[in-house]
């Protein structure tokens, strides 16, 4: 049986699926008279059949935890990722700071080494491509590439406090974006907030960050 098949055995719907090449929202939803009109991206043609139930029990309970989906789209996403589109140069190491022996560092601490395909770079110090001062740092969900703020580059930040920024947006890559009940995409969740508390030097970094702003 193919994947509209199984769908419909499994919820009791008839469904209509359009398949897309969208890599942030994976799939998605809505309901009318009888029929679901199904958007998913066209690497779950091929999805294991654990990962289609879970499908199933997304549309019959939208609020459910996917991570049988997030997992199959993390593993499988480099087939539909776009050929590199990082703008600018990658420059990770600074003047004072080598960002990606910090990433590497956190990686091995936090992730459990699982977060082998970031690119970390300083931003630019150019002013018309400077990021606004107060961000600090960014992550592009489609290049996965983390840019830091070089202003951070400096013999007065702490060390701990780089650390922190590249943290929180490593979380972002680990957690991803998330759908909530009424539909909107969360990225600071619950769960992003706790992880973020791990941080070794987490209250040391908010105590300096409240100094500088
Ligand atoms: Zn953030």
């Amino acid at each position: 049986m193919n994947l509209k098949g199984i769908l419909q055995r499994r919820t009791g719907k008839t469904i209509e699926i359009t398949y897309t090449n969208n890599r942030i929202n994976i799939i998605s939803f809505r309901k009318q008279g009888g029929t679901v009109y199904l958007r998913l991206q066209r690497l779950f043609k091929e999805a294991p059949l654990d990962v289609i139930y879970e499908i199933a029990e997304l549309i019959k309970n939208p609020g459910i935890k996917t991570p049988l989906i997030n997992e199959y789209f993390r593993r499988n996403s480099w087939r539909v990722r776009k050929p590199a589109r990082v703008r600018g140069k990658i420059e990770p190491v600074g003047r004072v700071y080598d960002l990606k022996r910090i990433l590497e560092r956190l990686n091995r601490e936090y992730f459990g080494g699982a977060l082998t395909d970031i690119t970390i770079t300083w931003g630019s110090r150019q002013r018309r491509h400077a990021v606004r001062k107060r961000t600090l740092g960014s992550y592009n969900y489609e290049t996965r590439t983390i840019r830091i703020n070089p202003i951070l580059d400096s013999p007065r930040v702490p060390l701990y406090f780089v650390e922190y920024v590249v943290y929180h947006e490593m979380l972002h890559a680990a957690l991803g974006i998330k759908r909530q009940r009424n539909g909107r995409r969360a990225v600071h969740t619950r769960e992003f907030k706790e992880r973020e508390r791990q941080f070794r030097h987490y209250e040391e970094a908010i105590q300096w960050e409240k100094r500088i702003n």
